[in-house]
């Protein structure tokens, strides 16, 4: 018996059919006699849905607000008519579910009547969205015989409170779980918990940001020190390439966590970027399983580097950000103006993506997302005023319509010549390199090139990285476990 620690995504929840196919995986993995503990998104599209009627209740939108509120309620009760039998459970959920959707547009009109919507609401607004699909999910699976028990992660995950992108506090988080979940655990319950939603110690609903269901998961797999985690979502596994940019992406049976983190971190939208963070230094393995294809056995998350000639294993990119640069003569030998500049950039609320320097050391540049740049460029000009006045530094210059590409693969550590490969390869074809980067941890290289250059980049070097895939598996190579 194991205990295993489950997320199933927004496309796995999306509908009566996918919730039953939901219901099916939990039964098989129950009747192996493993412990479970679920986390739930909600049902795909609803984010995207309560995040318009935010802006359309800041704009006194009211009629969008209760055409919103009336597509959720829709979405929902089909869930609940299809998928619970038991006239007496079907009442009191839908029961629930209107109590929510009140609330709902509750909010709304408050948001209308402020005539501004901010971080905090927003993230209330938003947390709906899981508080209703994991009650319909609970009842579904009670409905199928299953001891399931639905909980709101906002009394389990205490976050600070930078709303919209909430990090735990691990210590009252721990408290929580071990009271609030454990002994449920211990009786043979099955807790249903919402995804992406915590709260301040003071109680107020914050988000661990978009796609953020699969941090609480490993959150909750953390404290509960799980076996393992299993990501359930719409793709077989973590793939070469992402499928919708290349059709010939394939899966990958092992990545470590340290590749996973890099390819997360540079736009593989199948992990939030956080995930591995809490289960790292506990060594729980994280597998990603497809909810339509539970035959696959996935792709494997573990600690260990792979022993193959596996260089790329795999490529990602990024659009809709900036590249500022920073350069003059006079920076020559002057230290403090990149730390500086970084400063500024955080202080303006931007998160830096990627940085590269020359070597002449008269220039630096640095990405942000497109929205930011802007507001970058003012600050770092506000902050290096004198500098740009001394004319030390001439400029601080945007280019949009940019992306980063980034090629992972730990084999490139120790190998020789990965980068001149890559490359030569977007010389041939003619794309100008922009910048380049290289993480500290050699497992990733990453550039920037136009926008107009991203598909053709991306079909070369996945080329690269589904040559090795190929390799690997005339050779034999798989887990290292
Ligand atoms: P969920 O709702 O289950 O969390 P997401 O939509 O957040 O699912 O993430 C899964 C999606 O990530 C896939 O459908 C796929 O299009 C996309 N994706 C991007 N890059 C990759 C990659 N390298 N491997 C697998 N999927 C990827
Ligand atoms: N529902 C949230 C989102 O769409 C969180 C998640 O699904 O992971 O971003
Ligand atoms: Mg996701």
């Amino acid at each position: 018996m194991a205990r295993l620690t489950m997320k199933f995504g927004g496309t796995s929840v999306g509908s009566s059919e996918a919730i039953a196919q939901v219901v099916e995986i939990v039964r098989e993995h129950q009747s192996d006699g493993h412990e479970l503990a679920l986390i739930v998104s909600a049902m795909s599209g609803v984010t995207d849905m309560l995040l318009d009627s935010a802006t359309a209740a800041a704009a006194a939108d009211e009629d969008a607000c209760r055409a919103i509120n009336d597509a959720l309620r829709a979405k929902h009760a089909a869930a609940v008519d299809s998928l619970i039998s038991a006239e007496r459970a079907r009442v009191a959920i839908l029961a629930e579910v209107d109590g929510l959707l009140a609330a709902h547009i509750e909010l709304c009109e408050a948001v209308r009547i402020l005539g501004e919507v901010t971080p905090r609401i927003t993230d209330a607004l938003v947390s709906f969205g899981e508080r209703l699909s994991s009650r319909v999910i609970a009842a579904a699976m009670q409905d199928a015989g299953l001891p399931a028990k639905q909980f709101d992660s906002q009394r389990l995950i205490v976050t600070d409170n930078q709303f919209q992108n909430a990090d735990p506090l691990w210590q009252a988080t721990e408290e929580r779980i071990n009271n609030g979940l454990r002994p449920d655990l211990a009786a043979g319950l099955m807790p249903v918990i919402t995804g992406f939603i915590g709260a301040t110690p003071d109680g107020t609903i914050t988000t661990l940001g978009r796609g953020g269901s699969d941090f609480s998961a490993a959150i909750i797999a953390a404290c509960l020190e799980a076996d393992e985690l299993i990501i359930w979502t719409d793709v077989d596994g973590v793939m070469t390439a992402d499928p919708r940019l290349d059709q010939r992406a394939r899966v990958l049976p092992y990545v470590s966590y340290q590749e996973i983190g890099e390819l997360a971190f540079y736009g593989a939208k199948v992990l939030h970027p956080k995930t591995v963070q809490p289960i790292i230094s506990r060594g729980i393995p994280l597998r990603v399983r497809n909810t339509f294809n539970p035959g696959h056995s996935g792709t494997l998350i573990g600690e260990r580097t792979q022993a193959s000639a596996t260089v790329i294993k795999a490529v990602t990119g990024i659009r809709d950000v900036s590249m500022l640069t920073v350069s003059g003569r006079g920076m020559l030998g002057v230290p403090g103006i990149a730390g500086r500049t970084f400063l500024a950039t955080a202080k303006a609320g931007a998160s830096i993506l990627m940085i590269s320097q020359s070597s002449s050391e008269q220039s630096f540049c640095f990405t942000v997302i497109d929205p930011l740049a802007q507001s970058v460029k003012a600050a770092v000009e506000t902050e290096l005023q004198q500098e740009i006045q001394h004319q030390d530094i001439d400029s601080v210059d945007v280019l949009s319509d940019i992306v980063i590409i980034t090629v992972v693969g730990s084999g490139m550590r120790g190998t020789p010549g990965v980068a001149g490969r890559v490359f030569s390869l977007l010389g041939e074809r003619r794309i100008n390199v922009l910048a380049i980067a290289q993480g500290s941890s050699e497992c990733s290289i990453s550039f920037i090139v136009a926008e107009d250059d991203l598909e053709t980049a991306v079909a070369e070097l996945h080329s690269l990285a589904l040559e090795t895939v190929e390799n690997d598996r005339v050779n034999g190579v798989g887990s290292p476990y």
